[in-house]
């Protein structure tokens, strides 16, 4: 999707912004000589920027306004190396609580509505940001945290929570939980906002009806203000995004060229409107792409489809390029098979082998469905891995999100 002339004229305002700030991204533009934008192909030369980028300017060098004018920062969980910082103006933090309220009224909440919001609060934006859209919806926020589920299920009940905010691994956790304590009739849930991580279709289903609740996906990344930059629309899987305070595009992640609308690609994204820390052309690695298709209800927003990986979750196996979703999609076929799966991966022997343990749901002839998984994977992609059905409630079930690819090769 080609940038518009209204978005044209913003990016050069971030840019102006970035330049004066003589940050990262600001030198990096002095030196590349950017001056004013003109049209859609002066802002495809403008070069990327890449999460190694954002570490490197720890702790403040993001920081594109005056230091009076920053009420918050927040930060990436960073598994490896140095966090990111982001720091927030008042505006920006007004902007995600717009931008999200918007999530909350796609997905059909209001005023009326009780939401108990179980991701983390703290240096993450999380759960402060379902929180501050919340409040902006004018709805009754429940600011539970994660964990501690005999308190969640408590208050889920005393205070007829209405709508629950939750990674998918751990909506899993509480809908399994419900359903053995016996307590459905007491819970008064009608929605499910879900952010932060990728989900097969199999687990939402099983999501939505062990709760009798309909799903939303909440998009967002901490680095572009946190969740609520997209969600999807009833009955919808891809998701709108806001193109007034955004514009994404879809880029091929080798060759860093724009893709045509509808196929798949690496998202990238330019924030228009941000204070405390303009990014100009980041790269997600989450692999997406536009859907062309008009919504059936009318928002004028564009959308993207669901998150299908990320370019760097790609394994390669026995010299055959393979993404979780390819195997999530094969599992998905077996109706004798559960939502829930794990990849490892290791080298024995001088070779690269690949174990699939996966949950049964309800077959007992794990043997047969043993070797039709593994034959289905030799004919769709190309190796044959060692498949181990298991019962279910077998994995391990997590209240973040599920590990589900262990790379062994590299511990
Ligand atoms: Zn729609």
């Amino acid at each position: 999707m080609r940038i518009s002339q209204k978005q044209l004229e913003l990016v050069n305002r971030q840019i102006e912004r970035l330049i004066a700030a003589d940050n990262f991204y600001g030198r990096r533009l002095k030196e590349a000589g950017v001056g004013r934008l003109e049209t859609p192909d002066d802002f495809l030369a403008l070069p990327f920027s890449e999460k190694q980028d954002l570490r490197d300017a720890y702790p403040l060098g993001l920081m594109a306004c005056r230091e009076e004018e920053v009420v918050r920062i927040h930060s990436s969980s960073g598994t490896t190396g140095k966090p990111v910082i982001i720091p927030y103006t008042a505006k920006d933090v007004d902007d995600w609580g717009e931008m999200f309220k918007r999530c909350y009224e796609f997905a059909g909440c209001t005023n009326r509505d009780r939401i108990q919001i179980t991701p983390g609060y703290g240096l993450w934006t999380a759960g402060i940001g379902f929180q501050n859209g919340c409040e902006k919806l004018g709805a009754m926020a429940i600011p539970m945290g994660p964990g501690n589920t005999d308190k969640q299920l408590q208050m889920m009940m005393d205070m007829k929570s209405t709508v629950i905010c939750a990674t998918s691994s751990y909506a899993l956790l509480l809908a399994e939980e419900i359903e053995k304590r016996g307590i459905k009739d007491k819970i008064c849930l009608r929605k499910g906002v879900i952010g932060s991580e990728r989900w097969g279709e199999k687990m939402r289903k099983r999501i939505s009806t062990e709760l009798g609740i309909e799903l939303y996906d909440i998009y967002g990344l901490t680095e572009i203000y946190g969740p609520g930059i997209g969600i999807n629309c009833l009955g919808e899987t891809g998701m709108h995004y806001w193109d007034d305070y955004l514009y994404l595009e879809i880029i091929d992640p080798a060759t860093g060229k724009p893709v045509p609308d509808g196929e798949q690609g690496e998202i990238v994204i330019t924030t228009l409107v941000k204070e405390g820390a303009p990014l100009i052309r980041f790269r997600t690695h989450d692999i997406s792409r536009i859907v062309t298709e008009p919504c059936h209800c009318g928002s004028r927003f564009p959308r993207i489809d669901v998150i299908s990986g990320r370019s760097d979750d790609m394994m390669k196996v026995k010299g055959v390029n393979v993404f979780p979703k390819q195997i999530e999609e094969i599992l998905a076929l077996f109706p004798e098979l559960s939502s829930e799966y794990q990849i490892r991966i290791s080298h024995l022997d001088g070779k690269d082998s690949m174990r699939i343990y996966v949950e049964s749901s309800g077959s007992n002839d794990f043997a047969a469905l043993q070797k039709k998984v593994a034959e289905t994977v030799k004919s769709r992609i190309g190796f044959t891995p060692l498949v181990y059905v298991v019962e279910l409630g077998f994995l391990p079930r997590s209240e973040k999100k599920s590990k589900r690819v262990i790379d062994e090769r590299f511990q």
